[in-house]
């Protein structure tokens, strides 16, 4: 793995949200992006070399809504950017991690994506990305 590319936040409300942050970071989110195959509405900030993406529910069958549920708002997932996400998933696979999605899906911000098991990572929700383009 490359470095943590984002840490993805649970919210209940986008535009609330967007707001709160702002004012923690000093600044505007510069992105929102819907990713229906996921359920969710996205925003992205930057702070320094870091991004943080908050997800809001797009409807009840979306993860997110289903995480806030179960856990309250909060973090959602830690991701990692790999340079090569379907070698890096076959070597997590072959290590003993639960792979949620084998082959990797479109996610937010033009990056391939696999998630795996929190089961199996201490609780914790790891997803890896790798920037659409450079493989494909
Ligand atoms: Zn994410």
């Amino acid at each position: 793995m490359l470095k943590i590319e984002h840490i993805g936040i649970a919210v209940k409300n986008l535009k609330d949200s967007n707001g709160l942050f702002e004012k923690l970071f000093g600044q505007a989110h510069y992105k929102v992006e819907s990713v229906e195959s996921e359920h969710v509405n996205t925003s992205f900030f930057k702070v320094g070399e870091n991004k943080i993406e908050l997800l809001e529910a797009t409807d009840k069958d979306s993860p997110i809504a289903k995480f806030i549920e179960k856990k309250g708002e909060g973090i959602h997932h830690i991701a990692f950017e790999v340079e090569d996400i379907e070698k890096e998933s076959k070597r997590l696979e072959k290590e003993g991690f639960t792979i949620l999605n084998k082959k990797p899906k479109k996610g937010a911000d033009n990056k391939w994506v696999v998630f795996l098991h929190p089961k199996s990572t201490n609780g914790v929700l790891i997803e890896l990305c790798q920037e659409i383009g450079d493989c494909d």
